[in-house]
C-alpha cells in the first residue's frame, strides 16, 4: 500500500507537517520544575463541583511551581455544547478565584497565550496534520463500517464471547486495499480514521500515576477512532496533540480516564510525541443508602453536584475552596490552623497526598469549615459578601442592607460577636433568615413560632408585656437597669441570686421578665443581645410584636 498516496487521498488539502507545528508551537522556556497544567472542560453549561476541584488542584500545581495554568475548551461535541458555555466556565471559576494564565477567553474576547487557539473546534487543521502523518507512516487508516456493520461485529463478538471492540481480525477495514478505499471514497461513503494498533493484550504497560503510584495495565489493542466522520478528533487524539503542542507537563484529570491510559501511551508513541506526567483524581462521592454505598455526585440526582448550588446557598467562595483543599490534602486543615494568617496560595499541595478512593463530600464539614471562615471575616467583608449574595437570592435582605447599612451592620455584629468573643453560628448566608428570621424577615411575612416555657402563665405574660409597653427604654443608656426597676414594680426580683434565696417572695426574677419580652420579639428564649435587636427593628415594629404576642397568649 502506498501510504503517501493514501495520506494525500484523505488529507489532500492539509499542507502542513508536524514539523511545521513544532516550529509554530516551540517548547516553553520555563524553569525546570515549572508545571504546565490545564483545565479542559467540555462547555456543557454545567459546572460540576468535581470540575472546580480539578481546576483548583491544577491551578495550585502551576502556581506553586511558577508554571502556567491554562484553559482549553473541549468543544468538539457540538450536540452537547451550549451557547456561551465558555463564559459560564470562566465566570463561575473566577468567582472562586480560579483564574487562568492563558487560554480560551469568554465569547468576543481575545485569547491569552501563544499556544492557541485554545478551543478544539478551531484546531481542525492541527489535528489533521498529525492524522495525515500517522496515515503516511501506516499507523492510521480509514474505516467505512456503517452502524449496521459495527452492530454485526458486536453480535459476532457476543456469540464468540470475545472482547468487544474494533480490533484484530474484527477490524474489517484494517486491510482494505487502496483500490477499495478509493472506490469507497468515490462512492461518497462516510469514514472515520482509526489507529492501527500495534498492541498486544499479553503485554503490560505501566502508568506512573502521580497520585496512585504505578498502575499496570494491558496494552491497548483497539483500533480506536481518531477522527470522526466530520474530521473532528475524538478526546483521545485531541488530548495527545493538544497536550503536547501546548506544553502541558502534568495532565491532572478524573480517574475515569485511567483505563484510556494505555491508548494514550500508544498514541503518543505512534505520533512520536513526548508524554506528559499524569495524575488521576478520585471523584467526589456521596453516601447513598448504606454505610459503604458510595457513589459519584450525580448531575441529575444531586443538586449539590453543581457549583451554582453553593453560591445559591450563600457559602462564601473561600469556604468552598477551603473545604475542597481539606479533601485534596488531609494535612491542609492542620496546616491552616497553625498558620491562620496564610492562604491557599501559601500551601504546597502534594499530589502524592491526594486521596486515591472517592472522597466523600461532607456537607456538615463544609458548614463547619465555612463557620470558621466567616468568623474570620470582618463585619464589613461580611456585609459586602452578603449583599452580593442577596442581590440575586434574597430580595428582602438586599433591600434592608442597601437602605439601612448602619442597621444591617448592627445585625452582623449581633451574630458575629458575643461581647468580645467571636461566635461561629453562621455557615452560609441563607442561614441568616433561617436562624435570625426575626431580624431579616419583613414584618408582614414574619410568622414567629413562640417557644415559651409553660411556667409563664398567660396572666404573667400579659402583665409583663403590658407594663413593658409603657416604655420600651430603647433610648436608655442602661436598658437592663431600667428593666430591673420595671420588673420590681410588678413583683419580680431584680437580683437573680436574691431571688433564688427567696423564690416565694416574688413572681419571678429579672431573667423571667427579659425572657418574656425576648420571646415576644424573637420567638425564642435565647437570642443575641435583645436591646440591640429591638433597636435594629425599631420602636414601631417592636410595639407591633408585643401586641401580636399578647394576642397569641390570650387567643
Ligand atoms: N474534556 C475532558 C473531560 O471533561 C477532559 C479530561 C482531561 O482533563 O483530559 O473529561
Amino acid at each position: 500500500m502506498d501510504n503517501n498516496y493514501l495520506a494525500e487521498l484523505l488529507f489532500g488539502d492539509i499542507k502542513t507537517t508536524p514539523e511545521d507545528m513544532f516550529a509554530k508551537y516551540p517548547a516553553r522556556t520555563l524553569p525546570d520544575k515549572a508545571a504546565v497544567t490545564r483545565f479542559a472542560p467540555s462547555p456543557t453549561g454545567f459546572m460540576h463541583i468535581g470540575g472546580l476541584y480539578a481546576a483548583l488542584i491544577s491551578m495550585c500545581m502551576a502556581r506553586q511551581s511558577d508554571g502556567v495554568f491554562y484553559l482549553r475548551l473541549e468543544d468538539t461535541d457540538k450536540k452537547r455544547e451550549i451557547e456561551h458555555g465558555a463564559d459560564e466556565i470562566i465566570t463561575s471559576l473566577a468567582q472562586y478565584g480560579v483564574c487562568f494564565d492563558e487560554g480560551a477567553a469568554a465569547d468576543g474576547e481575545a485569547e491569552k497565550g501563544s499556544y492557541g487557539p485554545y478551543r478544539q473546534s478551531m484546531r481542525k487543521e492541527i489535528y489533521q496534520t498529525f492524522a495525515k502523518d500517522l496515515v503516511k507512516r501506516g499507523l492510521a487508516y480509514p474505516c467505512f463500517c456503517s452502524a449496521e456493520e459495527l452492530d454485526e461485529i458486536r453480535k459476532a463478538q457476543e456469540a464468540e464471547k470475545a472482547d468487544m471492540g474494533y480490533y484484530g481480525s474484527y477490524a474489517k477495514c484494517r486491510n482494505l486495499s487502496i483500490e477499495e478505499i478509493e472506490a469507497n471514497i468515490k462512492a461518497g461513503k462516510e469514514y472515520v480514521l482509526r489507529l492501527r494498533s500495534d498492541g498486544n493484550a499479553e503485554n503490560k504497560i505501566t502508568c506512573r500515576d502521580l497520585i496512585r503510584g504505578n498502575i499496570e495495565m494491558p496494552e491497548n489493542i483497539m483500533d480506536v477512532v481518531l477522527l470522526k466522520s466530520d474530521g473532528i478528533p475524538t478526546y483521545h487524539f485531541a488530548h495527545v496533540v493538544d497536550d503536547f503542542l501546548m506544553g502541558t507537563t502534568h495532565v491532572i484529570r478524573g480517574d475515569e480516564w485511567i483505563s484510556s491510559y494505555p491508548l494514550h501511551e500508544q498514541l503518543f508513541r505512534a505520533s512520536g510525541l513526548k508524554m506528559p506526567k499524569y495524575a488521576h483524581i478520585a471523584p467526589i462521592m456521596k453516601l447513598d443508602g448504606g454505610e459503604n454505598k458510595k457513589r459519584k455526585l450525580s448531575k441529575r440526582k444531586d443538586p449539590e453536584a453543581a457549583v451554582g448550588f453553593y453560591a445559591e446557598q450563600g457559602f462564601p467562595s473561600v469556604s468552598v475552596l477551603e473545604y475542597l483543599m481539606t479533601i485534596a490534602n488531609s494535612n491542609y486543615e492542620e496546616w491552616h490552623a497553625a498558620h491562620a494568617d496564610k492562604t491557599i496560595d501559601d500551601f504546597t499541595l502534594s499530589l502524592k497526598k491526594m486521596p486515591v478512593s472517592g472522597a466523600l463530600f461532607d456537607m456538615v464539614k463544609l458548614n463547619d469549615v465555612s463557620k470558621e471562615m466567616i468568623s474570620k471575616l470582618t463585619a464589613e467583608e461580611c456585609y459586602d459578601l452578603i449583599m452580593e449574595w442577596a442581590k440575586e437570592h434574597d430580595e428582602n435582605i438586599y433591600t434592608f442592607g442597601t437602605q439601612d447599612k448602619d442597621g444591617f451592620m448592627k445585625t452582623i455584629n449581633l451574630w458575629k460577636m458575643s461581647g468580645k468573643k467571636v461566635r461561629k453560628d453562621v455557615g452560609k448566608w441563607s442561614d441568616l433568615r433561617a436562624m435570625f428570621g426575626y431580624l431579616y424577615t419583613p414584618e408582614d411575612e414574619l410568622d414567629l413560632q413562640y417557644e415559651i416555657d409553660e411556667k409563664y402563665t398567660p396572666e404573667m405574660i400579659t402583665e409583663v408585656i403590658e407594663e413593658y409597653k409603657k416604655d420600651l427604654f430603647l433610648d436608655s443608656e442602661d436598658w437592663f437597669s431600667s428593666m430591673k426597676v420595671m420588673g420590681e414594680k410588678i413583683g419580680y426580683c431584680p437580683n437573680v441570686k436574691e431571688y433564688k434565696q427567696n423564690p416565694d417572695g416574688y413572681k419571678g426574677s429579672i431573667t423571667d421578665v427579659c425572657t418574656i419580652v425576648r420571646v415576644a420579639i424573637t420567638g425564642k428564649q435565647n437570642s443575641p443581645d435583645l436591646f440591640t435587636i429591638m433597636n435594629v427593628i425599631g420602636k414601631d415594629k417592636t410595639m407591633g410584636r408585643l401586641d401580636k404576642f399578647l394576642a397569641w397568649v390570650n387567643r
